[in-house]
């Protein structure tokens, strides 16, 4: 039985230094990147710069072909006879259609968005995928599994209780050997091995994960606002296909009590605290996007 070590790979900075941290003791590892189809083009672009300098990234992605198919026919048999008004069954039907983008396609068969309570999207974009695609098949063929995970004690309370050995009861391993590692000394990783860290920390991204993540703040969302608002356009079309999938004709991606709409999130995120007053300094920061504000003071 030999052993099969899988780094979790995200593209942000803690995995990328866990993979050289993997390479420097001499561990053969294979990096794994699930791919939520919710990430920004510069995330994938510095997966294939990460391939160019390191070596392969297994790419994998979760399908919901089946969930969908299933949600149709609950549409056309169960919301019938709950008395859905046929508009709503109707214009539900037609947009009950694989995608093919996991985060979008998760959400058709939902009919919502993920929220900070109903965070049902890390468990299937990412957790699930890793297990059914990557680690059940190993376990299958008799290996013994170890999952690497880069996450660290000082990113929240409940990291900071993990320990940095676990067993599952799937079967597999967790080992987190960045626990207690500072952020400074996972910059300090990449640069001992002279690769670059993912550049949307050089604008202003904390984290680098989903573009933008449901847990994103009002900072953050700001940023984001003004840097790509490309991708604020795609998460507002995210919003209308996943609103003709719901039965109660809504949906919004920051899914609050208000049913707040991206675009007024984005309009929040330029006022005052409180909410109620626009933020003059950041009308200015809105026109004026400065190259480079790592919140990691990464900016030269
Ligand atoms: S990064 Fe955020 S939005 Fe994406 S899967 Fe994780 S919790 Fe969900």
């Amino acid at each position: 039985m030999s052993t099969k070590n899988i780094v979790s790979l995200s593209g942000g900075k803690d995995s990328t230094a866990l993979w050289l941290y993997a390479l420097g003791k001499g561990v053969e590892v294979v990096p794994v990147f699930a791919d939520t189809g919710n990430e920004h083009q510069k995330t994938y672009e510095y997966l294939e710069y990460l391939e160019k300098q390191l070596g392969p990234i297994h790419r994998i992605k979760a399908d919901f072909t089946k969930q969908i198919e299933h949600k149709r026919e609950v549409v056309q048999t169960k919301w019938r006879n709950e008395g859905v008004e046929e508009w709503i069954i109707e214009q539900a039907l037609n947009v009950l259609h694989p995608t093919g983008n996991p985060f979008l396609d998760l959400c058709i068969w939902k009919g919502r968005f993920p929220s900070t309570k109903a965070r049902f999207c890390t468990v299937e974009l990412k957790v699930r995928p890793f297990f059914d695609q990557v680690y059940l098949l190993l376990l299958e063929q008799g290996h013994k599994v170890i999952s690497w995970q880069g996450v660290r004690a000082e990113e929240s309370i409940a990291r900071s209780k993990l320990s940095e050995r676990e067993d599952t009861p799937e079967g597999y391993e967790i080992y987190r050997p960045l626990l207690k590692w500072t952020a400074n000394e996972v910059f300090a990783m990449h640069s001992r091995y002279g690769i670059e860290p993912n550049p949307l920390y050089k604008l202003g991204m904390g984290r680098v994960g989903c573009m933008p993540c449901i847990n994103c703040g009002k900072l953050e969302l700001f940023e984001i606002a003004r840097r790509f608002p490309e991708e604020v356009e795609r998460i507002a079309a995210w919003e209308e296909t996943v609103k003709q999938a719901s039965k109660r004709n809504g949906a919004s991606f920051f899914a609050d009590e208000n049913g707040a709409s991206i675009y007024e999130k984005v309009e929040w995120s330029k006022t005052t605290f409180g909410g109620k007053q626009y933020d003059l300094l950041k009308a200015i920061e809105m026109e004026d996007v400065p190259m480079c504000s790592s919140q990691y003071g990464l900016c030269e």
